[in-house]
């Protein structure tokens, strides 16, 4: 070959190598459930001979594309698009769509795999998935996120509908999004129906579904606080993102009577040492740009750059941000103030090291699957509103919503005092309830 077809072609097959990952997220995905659900299998002939743990963590099926589009400027540009359908035990495949550079297929196996997990903690009819692409949504015209869109679909929409598996956002897909997306599936299947959730709601969206994950996590850590004898009352939380959950979290637990002290983004911290009032929150929902960083005095707030939420001395941490933001440090931070108590409004926010810590320190701590899976149990209500044809009120949606947070609660706290003898686990409770759920559904339907 020449230099120049060399390095062309080195070029070439570099960019490709950058965006084939390993499977260790995966990996890393099935070796912390099985840590948990291992010893219950082995404990029943039935699932053990059904290798129950192995059938879940192999997805049903991968379905990869490639999403050919043009950029404003005419330039071709290609993608990568996935969907992951890991189980359809208990439901339709249900899990959110990801817009994102960092977008790998392993990942999205890992997330498929806590999916089935998570979902099968509401009770609801929902199998498990997730999908997306490697695409960056952000700098982005409207025209290109309509063109991506349309390509992405095109491709994805022979895969899915109502019965068979129904999408929703995640990172970089919000109901903008969902609205294209969905009204590109009705082109395709020349139908109407409710194939995506999350969709905006004169196209047969929720109401609450927006709010639901936030408020979610409230209802669940009310639920976690009265199984021990405590409640938000006057509490002291600390909450991490500026985000859709973080702020619907933040209004729910200031209605409840918390005092959240904190909100963050990626550059720092605002403190507010009395409590968010309503109109600090309406004011930092609506802050766009620098003016979110100089909060105006009479909103008793400070914006603390390259500072994180976790030695703010909270009783309660809820970490709303984003994967692995409370690392080893951070926990230890969280020991030594006197934190009591911390949910997960994210997916995965504690790194191992940072689970370990805590653990050990006695502060009583809810995974995401079940203290965030409002979000998904609202898709799950806005999936039955469809069928039905209706929309229900508001306080409708939240009242089952709160009954469904409070039923995952339940569950997963008798699973997990069984496990821990006293004080519930509730990370291996979680685990354990929704293996149980799913292990039963194997063995009902036959192990093949
Ligand atoms: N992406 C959200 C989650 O992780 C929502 C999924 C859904 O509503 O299907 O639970």
């Amino acid at each position: 070959m020449t230099d120049r077809a060399t390095a062309l072609t080195r070029t070439l097959i570099d960019n490709l190598r950058a965006r084939t990952a390993d499977d260790a997220a995966w990996l890393d995905a099935v070796e912390s459930i099985a840590q948990d659900v291992l010893t219950v299998e082995k404990a029943d002939p039935d699932f053990a001979a059904a290798r129950v743990l192995e059938r879940l963590a192999e997805p049903d099926r991968v379905i990869a594309f490639r999403v050919t589009w043009r950029d404003d400027a005419g330039a071709v540009q290609i993608n990568r698009g996935w969907r992951v359908q890991q189980s359809n035990l208990l439901g339709p495949y249900k899990g959110g769509l990801r817009w994102h550079p960092d977008t790998t297929l392993p990942v999205l196996k890992s997330l498929a795999f806590e999916q089935v997990f998570k979902n099968a903690l509401t009770g609801l009819p929902l199998g498990g998935a997730k999908g997306g692409a490697d695409f960056d949504p952000r700098g982005r015209s409207p025209g290109e996120i309509e063109r991506f869109a349309m390509a992405f679909m095109a491709e994805l929409a022979p895969h899915i509908g109502p019965h068979r598996d129904v999408p929703a956002g995640d990172m970089g897909v919000g109901g903008r999004e969902l609205g294209l997306l969905s009204r590109a599936w009705m082109n395709h299947a020349h139908a109407w129906g409710g194939a995506l959730t999350g969709k905006p709601l004169c196209i047969g969206g929720s109401l609450l579904r927006a709010e639901a994950t936030g408020y979610g996590l409230i209802f669940f850590l009310g639920a976690m606080l009265a199984a021990s004898g405590d409640d938000i009352e006057g509490k002291r939380i600390a909450l991490s993102g500026r985000g859709n959950v973080a702020l619907h979290a933040a209004r729910k637990a200031r209605a409840m009577g918390g005092h959240v002290i904190s909100l963050s983004a990626r550059a720092g911290v605002w403190h507010a040492p009395d409590g968010f009032s309503d109109e600090a929150l309406d004011w930092l929902a609506e802050a766009t740009g620098d003016t979110a960083f100089s909060p105006p005095k009479r909103l008793g707030l400070s914006f603390q750059a390259g500072r994180k939420p976790w030695d703010l001395e909270p009783e309660i941490a809820l970490p709303c941000a984003t994967q692995n933001e409370i690392d080893a440090d951070d926990a230890r931070a969280l020991i030594d103030g006197g934190c009591r108590y911390l949910a997960e409004g994210a997916n995965m926010p504690l790194t191992p090291e940072a689970k370990a810590a805590l653990a050990g320190a006695g502060i009583i701590s809810a995974p995401g699957k079940a203290s965030n899976a409002g979000g998904v149990a609202v898709s799950g209500l806005e999936m039955r509103q469809n069928a039905g044809f209706a929309h229900w009120s508001a306080a409708r949606v939240e009242e089952k919503l709160r009954e469904i947070m409070c039923a995952i609660h339940d569950r997963v706290a008798e699973e997990g005092r069984s496990a821990a003898n006293g004080t519930p686990d509730y990370r291996k409770g979680a685990n354990r309830a929704a293996y149980r759920r799913l292990a039963q559904a194997v063995i009902e339907g036959g192990a093949l």
